[in-house]
């Protein structure tokens, strides 16, 4: 595995691999790297990709310093990680590399309605961080594939946005299943800040969206979603969203539609740490 720390060198070197008819299959992260994100080197690797890994922890996408803060680094075993994983490149630029000019003058994209709901209304400037990162890494690495985690759905969808603010039709968006520890808890960098009561109760989030899935059949969503509520508070945790949406442009819903494609999602806090999960509806 190569790895680049500026952004020139790392271009100069994918152009070489591109004129030799190499597809560039590419992996952004934040790092303290799990299975979660191999899996997305996994796929990249499947389908024939040249696997380009980044580890960057983007501080314009955090909205509370105190995350950015003690966000886990682990970079060390992180490249152990990909080594095993077979990746080709890892980029690991700095601060500086990332934001030439200052992160003031990035260019920002406006996501519409999906900058007001859910993780946008809780988190902001969240989405406009990783709208500058996320498009200056494309600038970057011009992947003809990028792999993302369906455990960040909404960001997802802001990216696929983003590729159409960028004009970058030929970009193909490969989104994988979110992997789960065995209780089914969804494996985030995160969750090594865990202690071990919080880790005993965390699994509570996946619980709740089964039950939402399970109940679909009796048809009434504000009743699961109060239990859900009640249950998350009665354990000890802030909720900031039991949400039920429309899968394909996340118009939130009020109940379950019949033949609409629905995803539910969750973000609650548990102490500091705050957790997102989500399940597509059956
Ligand atoms: P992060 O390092 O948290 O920014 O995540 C980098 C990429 O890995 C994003 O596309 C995430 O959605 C994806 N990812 C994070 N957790 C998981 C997981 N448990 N399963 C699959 N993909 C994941």
């Amino acid at each position: 595995m190569v790895i680049f720390k500026e952004a020139a060198q790392l271009r100069n070197f994918l152009n070489i691999k591109v004129e030799n008819n190499f597809n560039i299959g590419f992996i952004p992260t934040m790092g303290a790297l799990h299975s979660g994100h191999i899996s997305l080197i996994n796929n990249a690797r499947n389908e024939g990709m040249f696997t380009v890994c980044s580890i960057f922890l983007n501080p314009t996408q955090f909205n509370d310093k105190k995350d950015y803060e003690k966000y886990p680094v682990s970079t060390d075993a992180d490249i152990e990680m990909l080594l095993q994983a077979g990746c080709d490149v890892l980029f690991l630029p700095s601060v500086d590399e990332m934001y030439p000019d200052g992160t003031d003058k990035m260019k920002t994209y406006d996501f519409g309605y999906l900058d007001t709901i859910l993780e946008g209304a809780n988190r902001p400037g969240h989405f406009k961080g990783v709208g500058q990162i996320v498009g200056r890494l494309l600038d970057i690495v011009r992947p003809h594939s990028l792999y993302l985690g369906q455990k960040d759905y909404q960001q997802c969808m802001v990216i696929k946005k983003l590729k159409e603010i960028l004009g970058l039709s030929a970009l193909n968006i490969v989104i994988s299943p979110t992997l789960r520890e065995q209780d089914g808890l969804a494996m985030s960098s995160r969750n090594r800040r865990l202690t071990e009561p919080q880790r005993a109760l965390a699994a509570l989030l996946y619980q709740c969206l089964i039950s939402i899935q399970t109940k679909k059949t009796a048809g009434d969503f504000s009743i699961v979603q109060k239990e859900c509520n009640d249950l998350l508070t009665a354990k000890g945790f802030i909720t900031e969203y039991v949400a039920l949406a429309d899968a394909n442009d996340l118009r939130l819903l009020n109940n379950y539609e019949n033949n609409t494609p629905m995803v539910a999602l969750i973000a609650a806090r548990i102490g500091e740490i705050r957790l997102i999960d989500n399940i597509l509806l059956q």
